[in-house]
């Protein structure tokens, strides 16, 4: 009888600490910041809403959700600083691209978004009560802090996996940027993508290059790797004498980075990869093995941005 009250007793208590985890009172409701317009590209629609309220669709759709706290908050603070700065430059008229709003949901081209509903499906309904909260609360905790340079709004640029060292900006945009530079990353080995593969017919290799009146002469040879930027990725390589830049070949055939070697087989270009996105910047898992290791959000900002400050704008 002891036993089974115990059991009850037990039994009650998860019972409460669930109810409270995912439906508990705290946390929930608007987080604030200043208004914001974002252009919803796949509804062609403008929604407005508070900037933090924003930043939790913006955290969904860039960045693991069961990170460490303090890469979250890492991750919350540079896309705050990327929302505002996008806000700053557009002030008058909007996004000459997006004129509807000063941000849209395209991750191409501003940052991506996700709405509740869209979170839900990602998720699942369970881990949604979680994760959104945890989301929310890493922008509560930093909010309205952004990182400055010099006193100006940075462009905080982040990838997902640098592969071992983060690149120079000015490999990958033509001005460089000094809190930009290349930094080592030795925690970002967890990622699901370091290493990548992907096998290429060879009548699409040749045809996507338009070098397929050279198919006949094509060998093991026919590829050459030019140039590498002083990270190790790939700056030039020349097909049959023809020649393209790593990203031009990144973008092609969709590799996870120009971080790659290649092996020529009887019928297929095999690209090998280390690390995925543009390697400028902060490194999400890098951040994510950071915070691991009880790195804060700030010190997390100040690896990968170098000589930047953090500023609370609200
Ligand atoms: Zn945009
Ligand atoms: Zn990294």
């Amino acid at each position: 009888m002891k036993k089974f009250s115990l059991f009850l007793l037990f039994a009650f208590a998860l019972g409460v600490f669930l109810l409270l985890k995912y439906f508990g009172p705290w946390e929930s409701g608007s987080i604030g910041g200043p208004l914001i317009h974002v252009y919803l590209v796949a509804e062609n629609k403008t929604l407005q809403m508070p900037l933090e309220d924003y930043l939790v669709g913006v955290l969904a759709a860039e960045v693991p959700a069961r990170f460490e706290e303090e890469a979250l908050k890492a991750q919350a603070i540079a896309a705050r600083t990327y929302a505002l700065k996008k806000t700053e430059a557009f002030k008058d008229g909007g996004n000459p691209v997006h004129p509807q709003g000063e941000v849209c949901t395209n991750p191409g081209h501003c940052q991506g978004w996700l709405s509740s509903k869209e979170m839900k499906e990602k998720w699942g309904w369970l881990k949604y009560r979680e994760y959104e909260r945890k989301l929310q609360h890493a922008l509560r905790e930093t909010q309205g802090v952004v990182a400055k340079f010099q006193g100006r709004l940075i462009d905080p640029v982040y990838h997902s996996t640098c592969g071992g060292r983060t690149e120079n900006g000015d490999q990958v945009w033509t001005h460089s940027v000094p809190y930009l530079t290349s930094v080592s990353c030795l925690l970002d080995q967890e990622a699901p993508k370091y290493h990548g593969e992907i096998a290429v017919p060879l009548n699409d290799f040749l045809g996507r290059l338009d070098l397929n009146s050279n198919a006949k002469s094509f060998n093991a040879s026919s590829l050459r790797l030019l140039a590498k930027t002083e990270t190790g990725r790939v700056k030039s390589i020349s097909v049959l004498g023809k020649t393209f830049s790593g990203g031009e070949i990144r973008s092609k055939f969709g590799l996870n980075s120009t971080n790659f070697t290649w092996e020529v087989t009887k019928d297929a270009v095999v690209f090998h990869t280390t690390g995925y996105g543009h390697g400028v910047g902060l490194c999400q898992y890098g951040a994510n093995g950071m915070a691991k290791n009880g790195a804060k959000a700030e010190e997390i900002l100040q690896h990968y941005y170098q000589g930047i400050t953090l500023d609370k704008m609200y």
